[in-house]
C-alpha cells in the first residue's frame, strides 16, 4: 500500500490539480459525502493513525483545525479529491489506482471489502 500511495502522489505533482486545503470537503455529511474506501486503506488509516469513531455531525473525526491530522495514512478517496478538477483528472487516477489496490489484494489472496468512513469507523474493531 505505501509504494501505491508514493506512487500516486509522484503522478498528482505531474498533474494540475489545486487544493486550497480548506478542509470543508472533509465535513462528509454537510458535503453531501459518502467516502467510500477498501479495507486495505482503512487498515492503513487505523493502524497509522489510530482508530477514531465518528462523532455526531458526520465530520470526518480525522479532521484537527480544519486539517487532516491523518495525511500519511489517509485513504485513496482523500488523496485524489480535488473539488476543483474541470477535466476529471483525479477520477482517472482514482481509477487507476483503485485497480492497483484490486491487483494487490488479488495477488496475496486477500478478499477485498468496501465501507463507507463514518460507518466503518463505527463499528470496526482494531487490535494492533
Ligand atoms: S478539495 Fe476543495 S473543499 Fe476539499 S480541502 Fe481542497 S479546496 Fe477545500
Ligand atoms: S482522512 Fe483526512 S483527508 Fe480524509 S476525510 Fe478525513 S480529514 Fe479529510
Amino acid at each position: 500500500m505505501r509504494e501505491i500511495y508514493r506512487d500516486l502522489a509522484r503522478d498528482l505533482l505531474q498533474n494540475t490539480l489545486t487544493c486550497l486545503g480548506c478542509g470543508d470537503c472533509c465535513h462528509l455529511e454537510q458535503w453531501g459525502h459518502e467516502l467510500w474506501m477498501t479495507h486495505l486503506e482503512l487498515y492503513v488509516l487505523i493502524s497509522e493513525h489510530g482508530l477514531r469513531r465518528p462523532t455526531p455531525g458526520g465530520t470526518c473525526p480525522y479532521l484537527r483545525e480544519k486539517r487532516c491530522d491523518a495525511r500519511t495514512g489517509r485513504a485513496l478517496g482523500c488523496r485524489v479529491f480535488f473539488c476543483r478538477d474541470p477535466h476529471q483528472q483525479a477520477e482517472r487516477l482514482y481509477e487507476t489506482y483503485l485497480n492497483r489496490i484490486r491487483e494487490l489484494a488479488g495477488e496475496t489472496g486477500v478478499d477485498l471489502y468496501y465501507g463507507e468512513l463514518l460507518r466503518s469507523l463505527g463499528h470496526v474493531e482494531y487490535r494492533p
